[in-house]
């Protein structure tokens, strides 16, 4: 029996263990908190930091193969252990996307078009930012941003003030694209093939994922243009494993936003959506097995559940509606949003969604 390693043990792991069973395969997470969600489903765990040299070690020791749920891995740790051990996506992908300066130039020189942007790393390059891409503008910390947090819409030279104390790291300023939607794909590779999950469309609140809507309602053209880009993207960086884009659509351009090398919330919907998902390709992946051509079974709508939604989830789960999803990932603490669970609503298109349920939930 194979064993998978996985560095983070929150719900992205938890998903990826679930699925790792469904294929015969034993799950091993490492994650520094004791109540991590991934513990209660994983064969074994390790309790320790994510910089604990020895304790990865100690993950790859137990591991056939090992993954990451999360971006921040640490280089100086993962790039020896990857050559001890079997870590088959690498530290590449991680390394392109931790930093967003790094993350758009590399996606520039593979053939994607990004909105324009510069590097910011005091008042004088902000200004000077400004002046060359204009007003509005959006200004993000170089790494560890997620979710809207490490960010600034500047929308007037009242804001460049406000914004100043962003600026304490290395930030980037971009164009603000007034898109249409949001849109995104989940891919995995091996050597010989990529195959790509069915793009949804994404809406955030506060700069958080709240819906995805598939297929997303775009012109099939342009959606069409966004799939062969993406996989054509991932074969010229020579990325294995899997990798999720996020994109702007407007008009008939495709903006690249971000790329995470992990499963990406907005591919929870392929659990149920989709013949096979995201976490069980990612898994055939790493223990070698040919990997599936995912269908879409049925239009579908995926809700992330934050804390304020919680109760209302845990009631839609208590009535027990057909085709309809709940996945409560068991964080011991519950905050208003902080990601505690999502449905996937299997048969229902967005106007759908917005005429049933929507109003069940915070608006
Ligand atoms: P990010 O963390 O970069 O994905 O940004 C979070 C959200 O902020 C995105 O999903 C968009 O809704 C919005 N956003 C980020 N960058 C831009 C941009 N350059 N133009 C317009 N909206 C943006």
């Amino acid at each position: 029996m194979k064993t998978i390693g996985i560095i983070g043990g929150g719900q992205l792991g938890l998903m990826i263990a679930e699925q790792a069973h469904v294929l015969g395969v034993r799950a091993v997470a490492l994650d520094p908190a004791p109540d991590a969600p991934a513990f209660r489903v994983c064969d074994d765990h390790l309790v320790a930091a994510y910089d604990d040299a020895a304790a990865l070690e100690e993950l790859c020791r137990r591991s056939d193969a090992v993954t990451y749920e999360f971006e921040n891995v640490p280089g100086d740790i993962l790039i020896p252990l990857s050559e001890k051990y079997n870590i088959p996506q690498g530290y590449r992908p991680l390394y392109d996307s931790q930093d967003r300066l790094r993350e758009k130039s590399n996606a520039r020189d593979h053939g994607l078009q990004t909105p324009r942007f510069a590097a910011v790393d005091d008042e004088a390059s902000l200004r000077a930012a400004v002046r060359e891409l204009g007003l509005p503008a959006v200004l993000k910390t170089r790494t560890l941003g997620y979710d809207g947090h490490g960010q600034a819409v500047l929308r007037s030279e009242s804001d460049i003030e406000r914004a100043l104390p962003l600026l304490t790291v290395p930030c980037i300023l971009e164009e603000f694209i007034p898109f249409d939607s949001e849109a995104s794909i989940v891919m995995v590779a091996d050597r010989e093939r990529v195959v790509s999950f069915p793009v949804g469309r994404n809406i955030h609140r506060d700069g958080i994922l709240d819906l995805s809507i598939v297929p997303a309602a775009a012109d099939p053209e342009v959606l069409g243009r966004l799939k062969t880009q993406s996989e054509r993207f991932m074969r010229d960086c020579g990325y294995e494993g899997i990798l999720a884009i996020e994109y702007f659509l407007r008009g008939r351009e495709i903006y690249f936003n971000e790329m995470a090398p992990r499963p990406h919330n907005s591919g929870h919907y392929t659990i149920e959506g989709c013949t096979t998902n995201q976490f069980r390709e990612l898994v055939r992946y790493l223990t070698g097995e040919p990997l599936q051509e995912p269908q879409l079974i049925a239009p579908t709508v995926m809700k992330n559940i934050l804390g304020q939604d919680l109760e209302a989830a845990c009631a839609v789960e208590s009535e027990g509606h057909a085709d309809t999803y709940v996945h409560i990932y068991g964080k011991t603490e519950s905050r208003p949003k902080r990601k505690m669970g999502h449905i996937t609503f299997v048969g229902l298109s967005g106007a759908e969604y917005e005429a049933r349920w929507a109003a069940r939930f915070v608006r």
